[in-house]
């Protein structure tokens, strides 16, 4: 039976949320993200595009490039919430979708031709996001979800494109490799060694080449070019989450030693995070009393994975319930409202240095363990507790008479 995927993006995100908010942007060229020299953009318009301006770059450049272009300060708060009007209308009108980041979604819709055409419907979908948010949106429909997130891509700007079934490799066939997903610049570099330009060469290599050169990924990469893709739609659930949490060996009341513990659990959570690629939009703190009453507070975020934005929320969060002046047995923190999406979101304060920091501090974790470097805040710290499983939307189990 043929699938029908929905793959849904926001068109240049921040920017458009600036312009609903500022309408004298519009047709401007704008450049999102750190104001200072040393910042990076996080989002672009159309019009600074052509000035040969991408996301990632440095501020600096950009500006060089672009001199006429408005810079603009981003504000996760304010696109963290326009993203959460978006996914209320999706999850209003379709039974089973996937947030793939702050501004992508994908939706199955596969059976409802039988009620109403699919494409009519995303098309009604499309218009109800715009007319209720004022934000441009694209869609792309097919049968699955590579091929709709090409179509998506080859719409924009704000327009839709609908691959018939049957109709994939003809669709893909004389496009860029670099248009399918996941091809990243070395991939495209090794492609480009072999000859293969276009989708179509790729759709006629020989598997056995591929698989000479980029082993099973590139048996992946041939069958996508060839418009071949089962991935599932994954449902959005609000309940995945990743955790931590410890259970002292003698209940403790040492405020300081408390707050150096949970700094040392944010900042592995966060690592986690970015090590999954993720994003989270909601921290919770538990802690539980030597006469075991447990109490938990969460607060709503903007999308981040940075532990020095975390480290605060937690510290804070942590202060505010924390009323008792009694003896402390457990605590543990929660990160929820998981999205892909990686430091983007948090470059509009952060200097390149601080990213670079993170990725230095990242692969030094990832070689010699997580442990292995950590923030001064953290120091001291021997061991967080156990960590639950990420990203399997399991709720954690407590494990309450655990030695620390
Ligand atoms: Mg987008």
């Amino acid at each position: 039976m043929n699938r029908t995927i929905l793959h849904l993006d926001l068109d240049t995100f921040f920017v458009s949320v600036e312009r609903l908010l500022d309408s004298r942007l519009q047709g401007r060229p704008i450049l999102v993200g750190g104001l200072s020299d040393r910042g990076v953009v996080a989002a672009c318009s159309y019009e600074a595009r052509t000035c040969g301006v991408h996301s990632g770059m440095p501020m600096k450049m950009a500006r060089e490039l672009c001199k006429e272009a408005i810079v603009i300060k981003g504000d996760a708060s304010v696109y963290t919430r326009y993203s959460e009007t978006v996914t209320r209308i999706i999850r209003e009108n379709v039974p089973l979708f996937e947030k793939a980041s702050i501004d992508e979604f994908y939706a199955d819709l596969s059976g409802m031709d039988r009620f109403f055409g699919t494409y009519r419907y995303a098309s009604e979908l499309r218009r109800r996001i715009i007319r209720e948010t004022g934000l441009p949106i694209s869609f792309g429909l097919s049968v699955n979800k590579v091929v709709s997130k090409v179509a998506t891509n080859e719409a924009k700007p704000n327009n839709q494109r609908l691959i018939d079934p049957g109709r994939e490799k003809t669709f893909l066939a004389p496009l860029s490799v670099r248009k399918l997903p996941m091809i990243g610049d070395s991939t495209y570099l090794t492609l480009r060694n072999l000859g293969i330009r276009r989708m179509s060469n790729l759709q006629e290599m020989p598997g056995e080449v591929l698989y000479r050169v980029l082993g099973r990924n590139g048996l992946t990469i041939r069958d996508r070019a060839n418009g071949i893709d089962m991935t599932p739609v994954i449902p959005f659930s609000e309940r995945k989450s990743i955790s931590t949490e410890r259970t002292f060996d003698r209940d403790t009341i040492d405020v300081q030693r408390l707050r150096t513990i949970l700094a040392a659990m944010t900042e592995n959570l966060a690592f986690q995070l970015r090590r999954g690629g993720k994003l989270t939009a909601c921290v919770s703190v538990t802690i539980r009393y030597s006469d075991f009453q447990t109490y938990s507070k969460q607060l709503k975020i903007p999308y981040t994975s940075a532990d020095h934005v975390l480290i605060p929320r937690v510290t804070d969060l942590f202060y505010r319930l924390y009323d008792r002046r009694m003896l402390i047995r457990l605590i543990g923190v929660k990160f929820s409202h998981l999205v892909h999406g990686n430091y983007q979101i948090d470059l509009f304060e952060d200097t390149e240095e601080t990213i670079r920091l993170y990725e230095a501090m990242d692969k030094i974790r990832l070689r010699y363990g997580d442990r292995s470097v950590t923030r001064a805040s953290a120091l001291g710290v021997k061991t967080i507790g156990r960590m639950t499983n990420p990203f399997n939307g399991q709720p954690p189990i407590i494990l309450a008479h655990r030695k620390q």
